[in-house]
């Protein structure tokens, strides 16, 4: 059975199939609609691969739980209805009147909706030192444990502390984000993801997007969410058990193309493609917040960088071969594919592949005949084996393929959630946060922000001051105050 399926729908349910020819057609005619109440799917009559439909209403909730979260305590006009909500007023001074003090802090009047609001920055951070002092022992490698002892105060005090810095860095990193945004014109965006907490199985994923260039993280988000509305369709059930139980397929041995082979399958097998978590048998889901489904997830990550998109001339978003973070791309960019500034690729280097050197002229590789194919490079050394990049182009616009190759590597992401897991080892992987991964969101905040504005990889250069957003380095003083 078919019905017609309407633009806004089809907006956010076109074939992403690369090699099908009604790829990123919104043309009503080239699909077809299965109604079934329970699970209702949308097919490509062309390639006719079948699709869970997406819901423009349920995107748009967890774009509105996303943006809550990253404005949260934050000072900006909280009226769900003004437009207004969420400018804050360190970046949007004329939307506001100054309004008078409330003790020491400044008030302010939001000119849009008359709504009045208390700006907690507006004064210095009273625990400034113990807080400067609690992230120089997490960044010496002390657990949260230890810290405590050492300061001889409570967990839950410690926690109160690690969650006011964590204002501290959202309100920073939101300035620096905003100047981010602004700053160029053309930009390479590098996507990547991994579990939060890999040895917990609760199906909680962390997706960063890393400027390539200067390392700067302007985006990072989890499948978590902490409002229920009833039927939410974007959820994951927290009874679900999913019939699907294929044991992944391993590569034949370490070569691209083997890797390649068997990550295809793996997406092949599961029930929908865009899904890694779609034969979780075993979920130790969460006790206080919701799992959602990870194409929600990915597509309102993009839609969040997308709305900084207006005026840029090219946009490079690179991954590896991932479909969930690909279609969230192409669905969460409708600017940039509007003023066909995009190009998407997929991305798989060794690890040893140098980023400054040359390779050799890309040959095309045929994974599977039903596949748009992909492409491989390689570099030779002088004893052992060539170092290889494989690349598909899922859009092509302004990159060729020679281009696609010299693009630099998508490791300073997968680095930077290593260190994060490093960092904190022992909370990451603690049983009793298997299913309480969200008193790990206010370390994240803190982290993304110390990375982006603190963090030296030479001295005196942060991603920010590198993506010329910053003159120097933040002490953790200046990060904190
Ligand atoms: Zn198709
Ligand atoms: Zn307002």
């Amino acid at each position: 059975m078919s019905e017609s399926i309407s633009a806004p729908l089809l907006a956010l349910n076109f074939c992403t199939n690369p090699a099908c020819s009604a790829f990123g057609s919104v043309n009503a005619t080239d699909y077809s609609m299965a109604k079934d109440r329970r699970n209702p799917q949308i097919a490509c009559i062309r390639c006719h691969r079948i699709s869970p439909i997406m819901w423009p209403d349920e995107l748009s909730d967890e774009i509105r739980s996303q943006d809550e979260y990253i404005q949260h305590n934050l000072s900006s006009c909280s009226n769900k209805k003004c437009p207004n909500l969420g400018h804050n007023i360190q970046l949007y001074p004329e939307q506001y009147y100054a309004f008078g003090f409330s003790g020491d802090k400044r008030r302010y009047r939001c000119k849009a909706c008359q709504k009045t609001l208390v700006d907690r920055f507006s004064v210095t951070n009273p625990h400034l030192k113990v807080h400067v002092t609690i992230l120089a022992l997490i960044l010496t490698g002390f657990s949260l444990k230890e810290v405590a002892d050492k300061l001889t105060i409570q967990a839950k005090t410690l926690n109160d502390h690690l969650k006011s810095m964590a204002n501290m860095c959202r309100q920073k990193s939101t300035v620096f984000d905003h100047h981010w945004h602004n700053s160029a014109k053309r930009l390479l965006l590098g996507t990547d993801y991994c579990h939060l907490q890999p040895e917990s199985d609760n199906g909680v994923l962390w997706i960063c997007s890393a400027d390539l260039d200067s390392h700067y993280v302007p985006q990072q988000t989890f499948n978590l969410s902490h409002k229920n509305r009833a039927n939410s369709r974007r959820l994951i059930a927290k009874d679900t058990v999913t019939s699907i139980n294929t044991a992944p397929s391993h590569p034949a041995s370490h070569a691209l193309i083997d890797v390649l082979q068997a990550w295809r399958v793996n997406h092949h097998n599961r029930s929908h493609r865009s899904n890694p978590l779609h034969n979780k048998t075993q979920l130790n889901y969460p006790v206080t917040s919701l799992l959602v489904t990870p194409l929600y997830s990915a597509t309102a990550h993009f839609m969040q960088l997308d709305q900084w998109m207006d005026d840029k001339e090219h946009v490079v978003f690179s991954m590896p071969f991932e479909p969930m973070l690909a279609n969230g791309a192409l669905y969460g960019s409708p600017r940039l594919r509007h003023n066909n500034a995009l190009d998407l690729i997929y991305q798989m280097d060794d690890a040893q592949w140098s980023e400054h050197k040359a390779g050799s002229k890309p040959q095309v590789l045929s994974i599977n005949k039903y596949d748009k194919p992909w492409s491989l490079s390689e570099q030779w050394r002088l004893r052992g084996k060539a170092e290889q990049r494989a690349i598909c182009q899922v859009v092509e616009q302004h990159l060729s393929l020679k281009q696609a190759h010299q693009l630099p590597k998508l490791s300073p992401i997968s680095q930077y959630m290593d260190r994060f897991h490093a960092m904190f080892k022992s909370c990451v992987n603690e049983p009793r946060r298997k299913r309480r991964p969200e008193g790990l969101l206010p370390l994240l905040d803190i982290y993304r922000a110390w990375h982006n504005l603190c963090h030296q990889n030479k001295p005196g250069e942060t991603p920010a001051v590198k993506a010329g957003i910053s003159e120097k380095p933040l002490s953790l003083e200046q990060l904190l105050q």
